[in-house]
């Protein structure tokens, strides 16, 4: 019988749980286990956001809340294993140093200002129809061959701008990729870049 790694830690744990080892009790330790640890956990398996070798992860999740990540082991690319990076998965969940509000440097400033998600929206918009409405480019001139070979100028239609770049951050799971790669290509933006490359 093939067992996979989560099937023998659930067996594992289920004999520790009913065997004294190297007699001691360990009923209450067990106990705690079960409140914090494994009561109510649901395990969800989802991919590593952090580069595009997408090794398979599962998070496990407890009253809504993120207690434990770890490799998935069934899955085929990593087979329960990650690197330091993908180790650390859980702290975009969990971390201290994670800012909480938007900051704000204004141009020639020497130093960050709090502002609230509406003003740092709205100034995010305006700044893009502005910038997109002085670039727009609706058709350009490209050179091609006509049938006989000679070389002529016709117009195309391209509707871009190239004042515009934007940049996806590795947080981003695929599905905020994928709406974000859209509203960059909607708004004519070409040059779209995302560190994971998913
Ligand atoms: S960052 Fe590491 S764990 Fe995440 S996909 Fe890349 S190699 Fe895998």
């Amino acid at each position: 019988m093939k067992v996979t790694r989560r099937e023998f830690f659930k067996i594992s744990g289920a004999a520790v749980a009913t065997l004294p080892v190297l007699g001691f009790d360990l009923t209450p330790a067990m106990a705690q286990i079960g409140d914090y640890r494994i009561k109510n956990v649901q395990p969800v398996p989802t991919i590593c956001p952090y580069c595009g070798c997408g090794c398979g992860l599962v998070v496990y999740a407890a009253d809504g809340k993120v207690i434990s990540t770890e490799g998935d082991p069934d899955h085929p690319i990593n087979q329960g294993a990650t690197c330091a990076k993908g180790a650390s998965v859980f702290q975009l969940h969990d971390n201290p140093r994670r800012m909480t509000k938007p900051l704000y440097r204004a141009p020639y400033s020497d130093h960050w200002e709090e502002k609230d998600w509406d003003w740092v929206l709205n100034e995010i918009a305006q700044r893009i129809k502005k910038t997109r409405d002085e670039t727009f480019i609706t058709t350009e001139k490209v050179k091609t061959r006509d049938e006989t070979g000679a070389e002529r100028e016709i117009e195309i239609t391209v509707n871009r701008t190239d004042a515009i770049a934007t940049l996806g951050g590795a947080a981003l799971d695929n599905e905020e990729c994928y709406l974000y790669s859209k509203l960059a290509r909607i708004l004519g933006i070409v040059y779209v870049e995302h560190c994971a490359r998913l």
